[in-house]
């Protein structure tokens, strides 16, 4: 088993002014970091750790993903820490490498995901370290209900943050013919599994095209967030080392006809100005102890608060409707 074709497509969607996704589509390695943090500060993040994957030197196994993935946070953590302008920046990260031997280990932080897509059925290879996905692991929110959460985009890890990080990696079968899909939330959140798996199943015989698909689904359900996508397959043959000639086909477009798309008849949305406010879908990070802390703290208070709020309000209307009628009692007396 071997390498065979891959492709890349990034774009910033349809509300973005900038991209803060970067990947590494340099086979037999494969990464996407998506940034986050005020100004520019997100590009900064994952272009940082992007350039940490490419700097690398060909190693293996999971020990060495994890060790590519700990120098990335380093370099992240170290400009934020040295450079007040990119305080608090952070990224995901999450990456692919296929072995010599035909195997793939991946290791990651955070919620960009990998997907593998085998026969007809695609599936979910990474878990994702975020709020919802640590409340859907424990049972106590519906995969159906994380896809609407109001705050699917909180991630409980991030490289950058701190000075360490806690790296998943492991090490995943393969078959000849496995298609495997790296991506951003940009297309995870606007786009249901159904769909995606639909559009590697048609869209295999032209990776190329199918990156653009998928891209192009991220847009038309809103294109809220920057969107990125790597596609790779595996394929009958024993020849490491050299991956197939045609790996090296994939592009990386900027500005076309996926962000505006003459048959959707939408105009784009006017620039952003400098100041707006920061997006709800904007990515933060909370580690999960808080998390519970919160949600600890929310189901016992939140109730109560309520209804206190509610009786003090009909107590004040009570105590003004007695007021005037007390006035106006009064004045009918003299
Ligand atoms: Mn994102």
């Amino acid at each position: 088993m071997k390498l065979g074709r891959s492709a890349a497509r990034t774009d910033p969607g349809r509300k973005r002014r900038g991209n803060e996704d970067s990947f590494v589509c340099r086979p037999p390695l494969f990464a996407i970091a998506d940034g986050m943090g005020g100004a520019r500060a997100g590009e900064v993040a994952s272009a940082l750790a992007a350039g940490a994957l490419e700097d690398s030197n060909h190693g293996s196994g999971e020990r060495y993903l994890s060790e590519l993935i700990q120098e990335a946070n380093r370099r992240v953590h170290e400009r934020a820490s040295t450079d007040a302008s990119t305080s608090g920046m952070g990224t995901t990260m999450t990456v692919a490498l296929v072995e010599s031997d035909g195997s793939l280990t991946i290791g990651h932080v955070g919620d960009s995901r990998a997907y593998r897509l085998r026969g007809d059925r695609l599936e979910q290879l990474t878990d994702d370290h975020s709020l919802v996905g640590e409340l859907v692991r424990r049972g106590e929110l519906s995969p159906e209900a994380a896809e609407a959460h109001p705050q699917r985009s909180v991630i409980t890890r991030a490289l950058g943050t701190d000075a360490d990080v806690d790296v998943d990696t492991f090490s995943v079968e393969t078959e000849a013919g496995d298609l495997y899909l790296i991506c951003s939330d940009g297309l995870s959140d606007m786009v249901d599994r159904e769909t995606i798996e639909r559009i590697l199943r048609d869209g295999r015989p032209d990776l190329d095209g199918a990156a653009r698909a998928l891209v192009q689904a991220a847009n038309r359900a809103g294109g809220e967030d920057n969107i990125t996508a790597i596609l790779f397959e595996l394929v009958e043959g024993d020849a490491p080392g050299e991956p197939d000639e045609r790996t090296r086909e994939f592009t990386v477009p900027h500005d076309d006809e996926d962000t505006l798309h003459p048959e959707d008849g939408v105009l784009p949305p006017p620039p952003l100005e400098e100041a707006e406010p920061a997006a709800a879908v904007d990515t933060m990070v909370v580690p999960a102890e808080e998390i519970d802390a919160a949600m600890a703290a929310q189901a016992d208070e939140a109730p109560q608060a309520g209804i206190g709020r509610r009786l003090l309000a009909l107590l004040v209307i009570a105590a003004l409707i007695a007021v005037i009628v007390a006035l106006v009692l009064w004045g009918l007396a003299r």
